[in-house]
């Protein structure tokens, strides 16, 4: 297990949230303070344990461990961001990417392991916006979307100060609204999603669907023809339109044509102030906002065309992200 600590000797006693990040590869953790400080990191392997409750029990003391090194400090509670968490039951439904499978009483069994009451749960994307409320760019904003652009694609909407969680805690699957009916297939087992499209993986699927696109000539002068499929990255996509390589330039031009379609329709329904971006494909920066920002004009119902949402990259993004939302969601509890 790893450690970073970066505990304050000189202030009193220290409220802190301990955030906890389940991923399909590492289990991140961390201590933060109400306002977005980060006390300290670790992370060990979802992997390789003989039960879930094996591994909630990991989590827990893993956790107490931990904390009991610094000093003064109180712990408010535990925030978990889990995929395909449900904040209303504290369990797991049907995660594709965990090796358990079924319905995972995680919130229940961290109680129980740790003695602490006070244990949210949400889906990665809600707790990404969470954050974004409570420490990021968020701050003293009623209105605003969060959509994060991984492996998959999550969403979060704060509508008039509170997070939208729908009737049933599912509110906020944009991923999975169509942008292109009879599209590509889906992991959901549709066609057409958004997360097709935009996702680390769709932004690779359009790389070859271009590629494929462009006259044999022109196509091998992009330094991306030479790349196998399971080898090519998002980055690595971004690296060569910074360098000019028209291929990639269109690249994101499609992806931006598709994300600012969605993103135009989700202003008629919420009518947002700022639409943030938040994950791996948001570190391209402006080679994504740009496209988006022209398609969302584009495909804008007229009357939101004077004051159109601005769209931004997530003011908490980076190594920390996932911890901070997750922490984000006790302080929500709380407040
Ligand atoms: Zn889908």
């Amino acid at each position: 297990m790893k450690i970073f600590s970066k505990t304050d000797h000189s202030s009193g006693m220290k409220k802190l949230a301990i955030g906890v990040d389940i991923g399909g590869t590492n289990t991140s953790f961390g201590a933060v303070d109400q306002s977005g400080k980060v006390y300290f990191t670790g992370s060990f392997p979802t992997t390789g344990h003989p039960s879930f409750e094996a591994y909630a029990s990991t989590i827990a003391r893993t956790v107490l461990e931990t904390v009991r090194r610094i000093d003064d400090a109180e712990i408010a509670g535990i925030g978990i961001g889990a995929p395909n968490a449900v904040r209303e039951t504290g369990r797991i439904e049907q995660a594709a990417n965990l090796a358990w499978k079924g319905s995972l009483p995680i919130a229940e069994l961290i109680r129980k392991y740790t003695g602490i009451d006070n244990v949210r749960l949400d889906n990665d994307a809600k707790a990404a916006t969470v954050g974004e409320m409570l420490y990021g760019g968020g701050r003293g904003i009623d209105n605003f979307a969060v959509i994060t652009l991984g492996t998959g694609i999550g969403s979060g909407f704060v509508v008039n100060g509170r997070l939208v969680t729908g009737h049933d805690g599912q509110a906020g699957e944009l991923g999975h609204s169509t942008v292109v009916p009879g599209g590509r297939t889906c992991g959901c087992g549709r066609k057409g999603c958004l997360e097709t499209y935009t996702s680390a993986v769709g932004i690779k699927r359009t790389a070859f669907e271009v590629l494929s696109d462009t006259l044999p000539a022109e196509a091998a002068l992009s330094p991306l023809s030479a790349i196998a499929y399971n080898d090519m990255t998002s980055k690595m996509i971004s690296d060569a339109a910074r360098q000019g390589d028209p291929v990639a330039l269109r690249i994101f031009e499609q992806t931006g044509e598709m994300l600012g379609r969605s993103l135009a329709n989700l202003t008629t329904v919420l009518s947002p102030e700022v639409i943030f971006l938040f994950g791996g494909l948001a570190r391209a920066g402006e080679l994504i906002l740009d496209p988006t920002r022209r398609s969302m004009e584009r495909n804008m119902l007229e009357n939101f065309k004077r004051d159109m949402p601005r769209l931004a990259l997530s003011a908490i993004d980076g190594d920390n992200a996932a911890i901070l939302g997750a922490s984000a969601l006790v302080w929500q509890a709380v407040g």
